[in-house]
């Protein structure tokens, strides 16, 4: 690549922003944005490139009457310098006096606190929605006063909240928001399946279908394979906007030796039949250009039904993987990871440079993994 690429980065919350943070500080090295030219960048990422996020939107929900978009406002955070480092998410110098006052109320969720400062962003996107504006409007507004660098789309303007199906007492099933499943039981109830509430009626938000058919590079962040990379292609359109991109796409292993490497994604997982390893969530998003390999979920049928839904042809060109994982994956390229080019080395976001040096060499496979 000659010239600074635009790239396009499918993303959860915490291991996406942490992902993109990286690869902005790697950018900003190789491609500065020119001196005194700061129309070469966006405003925040100091970098001639161009980098889209499309970010999960499955986690939205309406609580206490405002709409949070978890996995938007912790990248918007992260890339804007505002998040709390120690906690991993969140704002910096958060108090929850309002959650306080909601719990005395009755309102919200007790175990989900907002805390004030957050708080004030879900006030202003809630009140940009009831003006009758889309997410992607409130969303690009917020991003005007944070400066994250990155274009940040949600996946879709439309309300598709990942409900999670569990057993009931009464030997039946019933369904919980996501959050609740994840936040309130740390995902301990057993999943049988994930459901995209009204996801046949979303579209993907205005620029999306554009960043993937348009970058030069289209990554899949190493993130939760199920509720936000699986959530995002199950929007009608953007899989296949994956699968016909002239771009390679590259995908980074959240699983490392066999062990998601922070949270709890196993859980998601093995709810839609797909083992905890780099080279099973490899072969789960499948060769581009070939059948995938027809990873079924927990086998209910249903419109939405996660892990189900990725049929046809796969999604990856290249895929890359810890050092631990380099055994597995050489010995797969002949089967679970055929069409996929695999390359291995350390993994693990410890600091800002070595998540720079992954980040550069998912884009050094990309160049090598031309569909
Ligand atoms: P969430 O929306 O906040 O749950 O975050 P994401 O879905 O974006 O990312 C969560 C995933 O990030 C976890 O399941 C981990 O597997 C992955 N992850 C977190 N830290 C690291 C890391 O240092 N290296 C890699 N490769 N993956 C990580
Ligand atoms: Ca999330």
């Amino acid at each position: 690549m000659s010239a600074a690429p635009g790239i396009a980065v499918l993303a959860g919350g915490v291991g996406g922003s942490r992902f993109v943070r990286g690869l902005l500080h790697g950018l900003r090295a190789e491609w500065p944005a020119a001196a005194g030219s700061p129309e070469e960048g966006m405003p925040g990422s100091g970098t001639a490139a161009s980098v889209t996020v499309i970010a999960n939107t499955g986690d939205d929900l309406w609580l206490a009457g405002l709409r949070v978009c978890p996995d938007l406002d912790s990248i918007m955070y992260a890339l804007g310098g505002a998040n709390d480092e120690e906690r991993g998410w969140g704002r910096r110098g958060e108090s929850e006096r309002v959650s306080a006052e909601l719990t005395a109320y009755g309102v919200g969720w007790p175990w989900f606190t907002l805390g004030d400062l957050d708080l004030g962003t879900h006030i202003a996107r809630s009140s940009w929605l009831r003006d009758g504006l889309p997410l992607s409007e409130a969303t690009a507004r917020l991003c005007a006063r944070w400066n994250p660098g990155v274009t940040l789309l949600p996946a879709t303007d439309d309300e598709a909240e990942t409900l999670v199906t569990v057993a009931d007492e009464a030997g039946g099933t019933r369904q919980l928001h996501f959050e609740e499943w994840w936040v309130r039981h740390r995902a301990a109830l057993p999943a049988l399946a994930f459901t995209q509430n009204n996801v046949e009626r979303a579209r993907p938000a205005p620029g999306v279908l554009e960043a993937i058919a348009e970058a030069d590079v289209v990554l899949f962040a190493p993130s939760n394979p199920v509720v936000s990379i699986g959530t995002i292609l199950g929007i009608p359109g953007i899989a296949d906007a994956v699968r016909q991109t002239a771009a390679p796409v590259v995908g980074i292993s959240p699983i490392i030796g066999g062990a998601v490497v922070r949270g709890m994604a196993d859980a998601c997982l093995s709810a839609i039949g797909v083992e905890t390893s780099a080279v099973a969530v490899g072969a789960h998003y499948g060769a581009r250009g070939l059948p995938s390999a027809g990873l079924l979920g927990a086998g209910l049928p249903g419109a939405g039904l996660l892990g189900a839904d990725l049929p046809g042809a796969g999604l990856l060109d290249g895929w890359l993987v810890d050092s631990t994982d380099a055994a597995a994956a050489e010995s797969a390229a002949g089967g679970p990871l055929a069409g996929i080019r695999t390359l291995a080395r350390p993994l693990w976001f410890h600091t800002v440079e070595e998540t720079a040096a992954i980040a550069a060499d998912a884009l050094a496979l990309a160049a090598r993994s031309r569909p």
